[in-house]
């Protein structure tokens, strides 16, 4: 996107004004969003030592459906883990319920060897494993996932900023409703702005193309608007969407009459600047819980969408 993104803290603000009932929410979890959106800077001298480089982009594996770290172990990111950790841990600590995990997470993510396989799985998508990993380390599998989540998506951002391949331009070279990057599902999805282009009139469009945005690497792919991302079926009548009457900007959820999964998406034309996709994906919970009610299923489980 080329207008610069509100931060973290504007997006807040922002969302609290219309809406003061998530105040209380989006202020605990203010902290940890903000440090999370801060990490990359720190961590990229240590991904430059670390020698570990992201795959390249090669246009028959992404035809595939292949993402870039389909079958790489993470081993060797482990100095940008333990610093995430090192930031993050005492934030989720904070948290609403988390506190008494606070001790047993620290541990988890000095231990080398333990938190690099339950990244790896976290990325193959073994949920068993993942389970087994958090028995032994005597933390409820649902809180362990949702710290290696927070503790790996700055890493996997730092990392996802080398990438060489503009997905956002190039929307034939990536079809899939998963991240290009790491494979997870998105957060949120946007329709981008009108765009003005002063020196070319060809350039000028009006915009509304959709767009995926990924909560764990942060990386933006095009997304086919009558397509859903979940089950792949596309088409006149598959795709519909939910909004609110009123103190809306544009905030709406994208569900799939065939499957039942939803999605939260941002028309960025009814918004005045661009917000921070990971904090809105958190402003829109109101969206979630009417979602829950109607018995749709979150495309991207998260912390504050499993009711
Ligand atoms: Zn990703
Ligand atoms: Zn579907």
């Amino acid at each position: 996107m080329a207008e610069s993104r509100q931060t973290v803290s504007e997006t807040l603000a922002g969302i609290i004004a219309r809406r003061p009932v998530l105040a209380p929410m989006l202020n605990a979890f203010e902290p940890l969003l903000e440090a999370r959106a801060a990490l990359p800077e720190k961590l990229a001298p240590l991904l430059e030592k670390s020698g570990f480089e992201l795959p390249s982009w090669q246009p028959e594996r992404a035809r595939q459906g292949a993402p870039l770290l389909a079958g790489v172990s993470l081993n060797g990111l482990f100095p940008l883990l333990r610093e995430s950790a090192d930031v993050l841990v005492p934030l989720l600590g904070r948290l609403p319920g988390m506190a008494e995990h606070e001790t047993s997470l620290a541990a988890f993510f000095t231990d080398e060897a333990l938190c690099l396989r339950a990244a790896d799985t976290l990325l193959t998508g073994h949920d068993a494993a993942l389970v087994d990993a958090a028995t032994q380390s005597n933390i409820p599998p649902a809180v362990l996932l949702f710290a290696l989540e927070t503790v790996l998506g700055p890493v996997l951002r730092t990392l996802a900023a080398t990438c060489d391949a503009p997905w956002d331009e190039r929307p034939a070279s990536w079809m899939q409703g998963f991240c290009p990057v790491c494979g997870s599902f998105p957060s949120i999805g946007y329709l981008d702005k009108r765009v003005f282009d002063e020196k070319n009139a060809f350039l000028a469009g009006g915009g509304g193309k959709k767009h995926m945005h990924c909560s764990l690497c942060g990386t933006d792919w095009h997304f086919r608007r009558g397509a859903c991302p979940s089950c792949g079926k596309e088409g006149s009548g598959v795709m519909e969407f939910l909004r609110e009457s009123r103190n809306s900007r544009g905030e709406r959820i994208d569900w799939c009459t065939a499957c039942k999964s939803y999605c939260p998406v941002v028309d960025l034309r009814e918004c005045d600047g661009t917000p921070d996709m990971d904090a809105m994906a958190l402003g829109m919970m109101h969206l979630d819980m009417v979602a829950a009610q109607k018995g749709l299923i979150p495309l991207k489980p998260s912390f504050w969408n499993q009711f």
